[in-house]
Formats: C-alpha cells, structure tokens, sequence
C-alpha cells in the first residue's frame, strides 16, 4: 500500500505537490474549462487547512522544453487564487536561486505555484540534477496528478529519489478504483470499449480477460472485429493490420469463457458530417455506408448486459460523439450505466469528456483524470509516478 497524504504530517513543512494544471485554453489565454484545479483543491485545501508550506507544480501544453509565454502559468494561479480566495504566488520559474529564496521565505499556509515545468528540456528526460534542484524545495512530495504518473519524469519519479513521497487524494482514489477492478472486482465484470483505434485497446484486452466476463465492443474499432465475423462494413474505418491479433482475441475468449458482443445495428451515413444523411441498418453495413454509432438494437442488448454488471469499466466512446447524429449511443449508455447501482469506472480522455458533457461525472462511482494512465493501468503496467511513492 502506497502511503497517502493522511499518513504523513505537514504541519510547518515545505509540501512540493505534483499537480495537472494542464487546463484547456483559448486563444486569449482565458481558461475555458478549470475543472482540473477544482479537482486539486481537496489536497491543497487539506495541506494548507494543516498548516503545510505548498508549492505547486505543473505542466501545461506542449513547449517542447523552452519558454514560450503562451504556455505561462499565470492563469491557473488567478484562477486558483480566486477559487480559494487567497493569495497564489506566482513566480518566473520552477528552478534557480529566486525560486529558493521565495521558497525560504514561506510561512505556514503560504501557496506559491512555480512556472511550467516543461520550459526546461530536463523535466521530461527525468534529468538527475533537475530532479534535485526540485526536490530541494519541499520536505514531502506529495502526488497528485494522476495523468502524468506513467512518465516516468522529473517531477513524478525523479524528485521522490530525494523527499518522502505520498498519494494526494486525487491519485489515492485512482489507486483505489483501478485497483479494486483490476485485482478484485464484484463480479459480472462488464467492460465497455469504443474509440478509434483497435492497436490502442488490444494490451487492455489481453490483460483484462482473465478477469472479465463481458466484453462490449462499440465505436470505430468494432468494425475491424466485425470483419473477422465475416459482417458486411461499408465504408467503416477497418485495421486490416490488427485482423490476425482480432481472431486471437477472439480465440483467447473463448478459452477463457468471456463472451464478447459486437454491434448487431448502425447508425451510418455516406460522409462524416453534422449534416450527414444518415440511416439505422442491420447486420451489415452497405458500401459506401460508414458505421459512425450503435443502433439502438444495439443500445438494448448493451443494457440488458450491463443491468446484471457489478462491475463495469468503461473506455473509449460508442460512437463519434463529439458530432450530435452519432452521439446517441455514447449517451444512452453513459445514462444507463449512471443508473445503476454497479461499481463504474470511467476512463480519462474522451470518456470521461464524453459523460462529463452530459452532466454525468458526479452519478459514476469514478471518472478517472488520466486518459493514457488509466488505459496502461488497464493493461496491468506498473505506473511509475506510482511504484516510486512510498510505501506504508
Ligand atoms: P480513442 O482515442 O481511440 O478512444 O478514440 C476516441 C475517438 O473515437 C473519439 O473522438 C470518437 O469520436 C471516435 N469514434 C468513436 N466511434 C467512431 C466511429 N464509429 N467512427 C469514427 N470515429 C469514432
């Protein structure tokens, strides 16, 4: 058991806390969806509630290890500082002798946020010195951002080399869900897959056959799936290089008594478009038809199996929700699922975006915050932002 933030006291100390303020952001650098600072705010409210020192760390967006202001942190620390009504210090780098020295100065219930950590080329490589300069600043590390915790980085491994390292409560509850369903789950186990891409979802089906026993397949992968039952796929997105893995796939469940459903209806149209004609069809899809969601036969098989589910994971939207003609399916089972009364586990990424949409976050029993961290959870990898906390 990896230790968490109650195991450990902050009282006086300087607390470093690895947390995900890699938020949406408009052209004018306004914050169009702050929910990853709202979810922060239980440790950081608990840290300062318990007199800790907290420096905050962050990336946010892509700037290739140098500065470039458009990636500047200045937004999350006004919008933290509005959130918690007090003052977020917001300093010009996340190293160096300024930073020490504001550092130093802290008193309790101080917040300093440090610039993006990915200005320095270092903090992806998990570069030693780097890694040290940062952990300098705190006396306990504290983790909580869950979708950067399988990089192995500076400020996810590399700094707990040096400081005592704990779960915040955001990634403790991740730990929890991922691992009460990948080790012990109530069963019937139901997973749910969609998305694009079949490569993306194999290793997590590999790994959760021995522990599942539903299989539902929608979204953009199931038409390779379907090709390998001989189903007729129009104009539907095909991998014909994951057909052999997709017949052993087939044959590894059978061997181990899972059944696997495919979509029986679609929802098809001739281009991917909002304005896109489109019809429902049966079985098989016509030529120059693309399968863009579920049918709703399809809706009501899913249901009837998930209704029994005590467990139910799910990862990668039914269909091409984002545009509304093929977005049913995606929310009917996201309204299903929100129902009942089974352990439910969202994926991050398009998921978690796609439930979050329809308002459904708060009915899931978990919406993970990390798209590729939960899929290599899934997969049975070890996390190593995670293996390196300590242990209790
Ligand atoms: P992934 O990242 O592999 O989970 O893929 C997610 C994406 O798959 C989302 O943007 C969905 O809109 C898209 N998607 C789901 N179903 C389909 C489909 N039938 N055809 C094309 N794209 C789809």
């Amino acid at each position: 058991m990896k230790k968490t933030l109650k195991d450990v006291s902050v009282e006086g100390k300087r607390v470093l806390m690895r947390a995900d303020f890699n938020v949406p952001l408009d052209k004018k650098h306004n914050i169009t969806d702050d929910s990853r600072i709202v979810a922060a705010l239980t440790s950081i409210q608990y840290i300062l509630d318990n007199g800790g020192k907290l420096i905050l760390m962050s990336h946010l967006g892509r700037p290739k290890g140098e500065f470039k202001s458009e990636f500047n942190l200045n937004p999350v620390a006004e919008r933290l500082s509005a959130l918690l009504n007090r003052d977020v210090k917001k300093l010009d780098d996340c190293i160096g002798e300024d930073v020490e020295e504001a550092v130093y100065k802290m008193k309790e219930g101080d917040i300093i946020l440090l610039e993006n950590l990915r200005f320095h080329r270092e903090e992806k490589k998990n570069d030693a010195i780097f890694a040290k300069q940062l952990a300098s600043l705190g006396e306990i590390f504290v983790e909580d951002a869950f979708g950067t915790c399988h990089r192995a980085h500076a400020s996810t491994v590399g700094v707990t080399e040096y400081l005592p390292s704990v779960a915040g409560f955001l990634v403790q509850k991740e730990i929890e869900y991922f691992e009460k369903v990948t080790k012990n789950p109530d069963n019937p186990f139901c997973l749910i897959l969609g998305g694009a891409k079949v490569a993306d979802k194999i290793p997590v089906i590999e790994n959760m056959l021995d522990i599942i026993d539903y299989l539902l397949i929608g979204g953009a992968m199931a038409y390779t799936f379907l090709k390998s039952r001989c189903k007729g796929i129009g104009a539907s997105r095909y991998e014909s290089e994951m057909a052999d893995t997709v017949d052993k796939i087939f044959e590894m469940a059978r061997k181990k008594d899972v059944s696997i459903f495919l979509p029986c209806d679609h929802v098809v149209a001739k281009e991917i478009k909002e304005t896109a004609e489109t019809k429902i069809v049966d079985e098989n899809i016509p030529d120059n038809w693309i399968g863009l969601d579920i049918g709703p036969k399809t809706v009501d098989n899913y249901k009837a199996i998930l209704k029994e589910a005590k467990t139910i994971v799910w990862n990668g939207p039914v269909g091409l929700f984002e545009m509304k003609p093929f977005s049913n399916g995606t929310k009917e089972i996201a309204e299903f699922i929100s129902t009942l009364d089974a352990v439910t586990v969202i994926g991050g990424g398009d998921t978690a975006a796609a439930v979050n949409q329809l308002d459904l976050g708060s009915k899931m029993s978990h919406m993970s915050t990390g798209g590729g961290a939960s899929l290599e959870y899934l997969e049975g990898k070890e996390l190593p932002g995670i293996a390196a906390l300590s242990e209790k």
